[in-house]
């Protein structure tokens, strides 16, 4: 009944929002049943899912939101999805995002944007904007999203849902469609806190396909989710409050934290004093590896191939050139500039630096605080259209964001009030490595 929900809902919505690129529906419907029969069992049994389309579904298509990635169809699946079908998930089809996961609004996908079910005048955020859409609009119970720079967060505090951001490790990244290895993350989108715990609790743990990820046990991520926020010690930072933030956006993230104060927290000013440089940090290190990442989609491998090439290196060029949309190639221009001998030391290496102090900014506050909490966005979700011209005011919309991908730390924004004109407001909570459980704590007592 829930998967059925669900597609009726996609039927009824997703003409306006696109927030799905391909639907699984009879594979759905049949394992929807086989759940009802009793044949398929565990913590998500007959659960419906949507996968951000840069994950690897076996059989599926998966564009990346890339017109080069067109007709590629993955032959295995995603450790975190494999995990989703192990918990009994129901899985819905591949849903839309920013190409290549680059951008803050869905504007960017070679498929057309997604609209914010909450005003379809505005952008749902992104890069995982078709996720946060998806469940907003009941077009899924959960979807999987990735964040490199925000792209879980701000897209949920746009669409007035729940989005995590596990900590770096946290969630295998095996047959996720790189972008910058070193930051990208993938979470979950849900409509509460607990079902972001129960998501993760399934995709969470050591998998020997991907290197980077921990060993470290994965806890019952709802055991302690009741606890309430009574003795913790929540830390505000100066940094985040100050000149750009929208009053609209700032009114209610007051309101929610002198609530958490009221519910017995202690809430002490912490500083992050590097925070003015993440922003240029994070452009310099994500182009950097996505230049290198991107190399591998040259018309052999994957997808698209130019149709009118007589030399290989045409092909080469000709593939990129029509494959790729315009911010892709900006960021493999900038990536590959800051990667050229004579300029590596004057920016990479110099980012690379920064990076180490925005860290260190955070373990020195999480010496004193046990989470941090900061708006998700400065602003709520703005018009289509409005940014797309200035790639540079863009990046600046990730301000609060990029610090915590900087610095591998885990973060959760839920939905904590609205504008006065009704638009959905998230809080960001910041918690140390590996300490997912202590954002579920303090969300929970958001809600
Ligand atoms: N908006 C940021 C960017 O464009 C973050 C994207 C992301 O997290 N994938 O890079």
């Amino acid at each position: 009944a829930l998967t059925e929900r669900c597609l009726s809902a996609i039927e009824a919505k997703d003409g306006v929002v696109n927030a799905y690129l391909s639907r699984d529906r009879d594979g759905a419907l049949a394992q929807a049943r086989r759940v009802d029969a009793g044949e398929v069992t565990g913590p998500l049994a007959g659960i419906p899912i949507g996968i951000k389309d840069v994950l690897a579904v076996e059989g599926q298509p998966a564009t990346a939101g890339s017109k080069i990635l067109e007709g590629y169809h993955p032959p295995y699946t995603a450790t975190a999805v494999r995990r989703l079908q192990e918990a009994g998930a129901v899985l819905l089809g591949k849903i839309n995002c920013d190409e290549f996961a680059m951008g803050s609004s869905n504007e960017n996908s070679a498929y057309g944007p997604v609209r914010n079910p909450h005003d379809t005048d505005r952008v749902p955020g992104g890069s995982s904007g078709g996720s946060a859409a998806a469940v907003a609009a009941g077009m899924a119970l959960a979807t999987l999203g990735t964040d490199t720079g925000g792209s879980i967060r701000q897209p949920a505090s746009f669409c007035g849902v729940v989005g995590l951001l596990p900590t770096y490790g946290r969630v295998s990244r095996y047959g996720l469609i790189a972008f910058a290895s070193s930051l990208d993350r993938i979470g979950p989108f849900t409509s509460s806190t607990r079902d972001a715990a129960l998501v993760l609790g399934a995709i969470a743990g050591h998998d020997p396909m991907d290197a980077t990820s921990s060993t470290a046990p994965v806890p019952d991520y709802t055991a302690s989710i009741d606890r309430g926020v009574a003795g913790l010690r929540l830390g505000v930072p100066a940094e985040y409050f100050a000149e750009g933030l929208d009053p609209e956006v700032r009114r209610p993230v007051e309101e929610t934290i002198e609530k958490l104060r009221a519910a017995g927290a202690e809430i002490v000013p912490v500083s992050l004093p590097h925070t003015r440089y993440a922003v240029p940090t994070y452009y310099v290190i994500a182009t950097a590896e996505a230049s290198s990442n991107l190399a591998r989609f040259d018309g052999v491998r994957y997808g698209y191939r130019a149709a009118d090439a007589k030399t290989l290196s045409d092909m080469y060029r000709l593939s990129r050139e029509g494959g790729f949309g315009p911010e892709v190639k900006r960021r493999i221009l900038l990536g590959t500039y800051v990667l050229s001998a004579g300029y590596y030391d004057a920016y990479y290496k110099k980012a690379q630096q920064v990076r180490r102090l925005l860290t260190d900014d955070f373990l020195t506050a999480f010496g004193q605080v046990d989470a941090i909490l900061t708006p998700t966005a400065p602003t709520a979700a703005f018009k289509l259209g409005e940014k797309t011209d200035d790639p540079m005011a863009m990046y600046l919309a990730d301000i609060y964001t990029v610090t915590a991908s900087l610095a591998g730390i885990c973060g959760l924004s839920v939905p904590c009030g609205t504008t006065s004109d009704g638009l959905p407001v998230g809080l960001q909570i910041l918690g140390k490595h590996f300490d997912e459980s202590t954002l579920f704590r303090v969300g929970q007592a958001v809600e």
